[in-house]
C-alpha cells in the first residue's frame, strides 16, 4: 500500500493524491468530536445517514479543557465540559454514530467518494464529509500556565469568567479578541488589566474605545508575562517592562488571548480558508468550496466560538449533508 502524505501544506499543491488500498466505505464521514461534531452526528444519524464519527486529538474538544459550563442552554445547575461532552456522544452514538479513536492525518477531496487517512494508515472512503476539527488556543507556552490551567489559567472569558466575580484579573493580548474579553470580564470583576506587548492595541478603533470607556479596565502597554505565581491557583503574575523591569500584580485570574489556531491544515490543499487558517463557508450554511464538504464550528468561526453556536452550526452541516445525498440520489 502506497500511502504517502498527499499534502504538500507549505506549498499548498494538490499534486499528490491518496494512492491506493483497500478503503472502507462509509456515507458520511465526521471529522472531529467537540459540540459541532457531535450535534452534525445525532443529526446525520437520525436521518439514516450511518455517520462515523472520528474523535481526533482531543477527544470531546475543547471544553473538555474547561471546568464548568454555565451558558449552554438545557443546564440549569451548570455542567463540567467533560461530561457534556461525554452525553453529546452517547447522544450520537445512541442513534447508531459510530464514534472511533482516530485522527485524520490526510486528505483527497478532488473527486468523490473523497478519501480520508486516518492514523496514516486507514482509508475512509466517504460520500459526505463533515469537518468539525475547532480551533485550539494559543497559549504564551510558560510553565506556570501550564501548572494552572484550569485553576486560574483560561483562554476563554465567556466559559470562565463567572467564576471570578468580583476579582482582579488579567487578559493578555492586545487584538480584538483581548479587547472583547476585557469587556465582558470588566461587567464581572473588579478590575481588568489588558497586558500588551507593544505600545499599541491591534483592535479595531470601535473595540479600543470600549476599552478605554470601561472605567475598571486599566491597559499596561510595553508589558509581557514572566510568570504566574500561586501555590494551588493563580494569586499573582509577575510581568515585565520593556526595558527589564519587573511589576507583580495580585491578581485570581490570568485569560489568555493572543489567538486562535484553526484545526484545518490537512484540509487546505482542497478547502478555501481565510488567511488565517479558519474554513470559509455559503454564509448561512455549512458548505464549503466542494460541493460534499462541509464544515461546523470553531474550525469555520473566528467570530462567536461558543458551543452552542458550534452545535448550531453542526446540525446545519448535516442538513446541508443529508440534503446534498438526497440530490445526489445517494441516501
Ligand atoms: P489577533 O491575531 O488579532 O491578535 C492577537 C494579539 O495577541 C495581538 O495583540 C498580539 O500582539 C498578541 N500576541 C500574540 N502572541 C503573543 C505573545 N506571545 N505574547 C503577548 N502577546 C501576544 O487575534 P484575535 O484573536 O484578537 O483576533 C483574531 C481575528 O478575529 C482578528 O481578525 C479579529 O479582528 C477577529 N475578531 C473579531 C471580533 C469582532 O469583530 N467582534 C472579536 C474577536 C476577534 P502583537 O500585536 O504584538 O502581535
Amino acid at each position: 500500500m502506497d500511502l504517502f502524505k498527499p499534502l504538500n501544506i507549505e506549498t499548498n499543491t494538490k499534486s499528490s493524491v491518496i494512492q491506493s488500498g483497500e478503503a472502507e466505505k462509509v456515507k458520511c464521514l465526521i471529522i472531529g468530536s467537540g459540540p459541532a461534531g457531535y450535534t452534525a452526528a445525532i443529526y446525520a444519524a437520525r436521518a439514516n445517514l450511518f455517520p462515523v464519527l472520528y474523535e481526533g486529538l482531543q477527544p470531546g474538544g475543547q471544553l473538555t479543557t474547561t471546568t464548568e459550563v454555565d451558558n449552554y442552554p438545557g443546564y440549569p445547575d451548570g455542567i463540567t465540559g467533560t461530561v457534556m461532552m461525554e452525553d453529546l456522544k452517547k447522544q450520537a452514538q445512541r442513534f447508531g454514530t459510530q464514534v472511533r479513536f482516530g485522527i485524520a492525518t490526510s486528505t483527497d477531496f478532488s473527486k468523490r467518494p473523497f478519501r480520508v487517512v486516518i492514523d496514516d494508515e486507514k482509508i475512509i472512503e466517504a460520500q459526505v464529509v463533515i469537518i468539525a476539527t475547532g480551533a485550539t488556543a494559543k497559549y504564551l507556552g510558560l510553565e506556570s500556565e501550564k501548572k494552572f490551567m484550569g485553576s486560574g489559567v483560561s483562554a476563554c472569558a465567556t466559559c470562565d469568567g463567572f467564576f471570578y466575580r468580583g476579582q482582579d484579573v488579567v487578559v493578555v493580548g492586545g487584538g480584538d479578541t483581548a479587547c472583547e474579553e476585557a469587556t465582558y470580564l470588566a461587567g464581572l470583576c473588579k478590575k481588568v488589566y489588558i497586558i500588551v506587548r507593544k505600545d499599541y492595541l491591534r483592535a479595531s478603533k470601535a473595540m479600543q474605545k470600549r476599552v478605554f470607556n470601561t472605567p475598571n479596565i486599566e491597559v499596561l502597554f510595553g508589558h509581557q508575562t514572566k510568570e504566574l505565581v500561586g501555590n494551588m491557583v493563580v494569586e499573582g503574575i509577575i510581568l515585565f517592562k520593556n526595558n527589564g523591569e519587573e511589576v507583580k500584580l495580585d491578581i485570581t485570574g490570568f485569560f489568555v488571548a493572543i489567538g486562535h489556531q484553526p484545526n484545518s491544515e490537512i484540509f487546505k490543499p482542497w478547502i478555501e480558508t481565510n488567511e488565517t487558517g479558519y474554513i470559509k463557508t455559503v454564509p448561512g450554511t455549512g458548505k464549503t468550496n466542494v460541493p460534499g464538504v462541509f464544515a461546523c464550528g470553531d474550525v469555520q468561526d473566528p467570530h462567536y466560538r461558543q458551543a452552542v453556536t458550534a452545535a448550531g452550526s453542526g446540525c446545519m452541516a448535516a442538513i446541508d449533508a443529508e440534503r446534498f445525498l438526497g440530490e445526489h440520489g445517494l441516501t
